[in-house]
C-alpha cells in the first residue's frame, strides 16, 4: 500500500458517491483494464484525475475500479503516474 492509499482524503469518498456511482454500474472499471465494474464484484470508488494532481473527490471525478485493479494502481507507480499513462495510452475515456 503507498503513501498515497493511506492518505484519508484518498480514502474517504462519501458513502453518496459510492451509493451514485453504485446505480450506474456496471460502468468500465477506471483503472483502464477494460473490464466492466458489474455489481456484487469487489470494486472501490477511484479517482478519475487523481487527488494527487488535484482531483476532487467529487461525483464527476470518481468511478469504480475493481479492487484488484485500484490496489495494483496504488503499486509502484502510484495510482496517479499509473492513471495518467493508461489513459494516454488509450487515447480515450473509458465513457
Ligand atoms: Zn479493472
Amino acid at each position: 500500500m503507498s503513501q498515497h492509499h493511506r492518505r484519508t482524503k484518498h480514502t474517504t469518498a462519501s458513502p453518496k458517491i459510492r451509493a451514485s456511482i453504485e446505480a450506474r454500474l456496471p460502468m468500465p472499471c477506471v483503472e483502464g483494464c477494460g473490464h466492466l465494474v458489474e455489481r456484487g464484484q469487489a470494486w472501490h470508488v477511484a479517482h478519475i484525475q487523481p487527488a494527487s494532481q488535484g482531483g476532487r473527490t467529487t461525483p464527476a471525478n470518481t468511478g469504480p475500479a475493481h479492487a484488484k485493479c485500484n490496489l495494483r494502481a496504488g503499486g509502484k507507480m502510484g495510482a496517479a503516474v499509473t492513471n495518467v499513462a493508461k489513459r494516454t495510452a488509450l487515447g480515450r475515456r473509458a465513457w
